[in-house]
């Protein structure tokens, strides 16, 4: 455990439980309510992961970015807008990136029924593996929010749940220099704790699909051409486990 998850505990041991039970839920990197996969250990690689596409042009431009640098990343897809754009995402798959489930419709799954969560979980599996004949082995829950059954629902389904210990804070609308910021700070971060890196950022809005995302693709170009060049390996979440 490290001093942060400590931490963690003795908070969840000494202060009202639902204050605890949510800061276990949302924390990105707690293990407190299972395990979940955040990173490895080599501080030389990094996994780009983006979620709540597919995201018509804003998907294709970052294939574009991606293609060009030669690299892979991960993809948490919405089974709502895979549905609707199924050839998009075999075109994400088929450039060689990881597809992984994240719902159906991106509800709070921490405040869900098991029912419902099951439905949000096989739905999204569903729709991924219609439009690419393939399993789906990983899945991010919205917002990173989860309790036990969550965890629980998503092995059952053969999900490896993952989330993130860099946040670009690109949902909001900032400038791909406030997201670069961002990402490298958290990037000399990690590496000085001799870690990897699971950058979180968003080809797509949960609202709906066509969500101005094009910070987030030049953010990623300059990022590849500053890591790249300094021997940084990227990586998919797979690669992790
Ligand atoms: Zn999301």
């Amino acid at each position: 455990m490290t001093s942060i998850q400590l931490a963690a505990a003795a908070t969840l041991a000494s202060v009202a439980v639902a204050g605890g039970t949510a800061y276990a839920a949302l924390w990105p990197q707690s293990q407190l309510f299972g395990p979940v996969l955040v990173a490895g250990f080599n501080p030389d690689e990094i996994a780009l992961t983006y979620d709540d596409g597919p995201n018509d042009a804003t998907t294709e431009r970052l294939l574009e970015v991606l293609a060009r640098h030669r690299v892979r990343a991960t993809f948490f897809l919405i089974g709502g807008f895979a549905r609707q754009r199924p050839a998009l995402v075999r075109s994400i798959a088929a450039a060689g990136h990881l597809v992984g489930n994240h719902t159906m419709t991106h509800p709070w799954l921490s405040w869900q029924s098991a029912g419902r969560i099951r439905q949000e979980l096989a739905g999204c599996n569903a729709a991924l593996e219609d439009a690419l004949g393939a399993p789906i082995h990983f899945f991010r829950a919205p917002h990173g929010a989860r309790r036990p059954v969550v965890l629980r629902i998503a092995r059952e389904l053969g999900l490896t749940a993952v989330q993130w210990n860099i946040t670009a804070f690109d949902w909001n609308p900032i400038s791909a220099d406030e997201i670069l910021g961002n990402l490298t700070r958290g990037i000399e971060h990690n590496r000085g704790r001799k870690r990897a890196s699971n950058i979180l950022l968003h080809d797509g809005g949960d609202v709906s699909i066509g969500q101005p995302r094009m910070p987030s693709v030049e953010a990623t170009d300059r990022l590849l051409q500053r890591y790249k060049s300094k021997g940084m390996r990227f990586v998919t979440v797979a690669e992790w486990i």
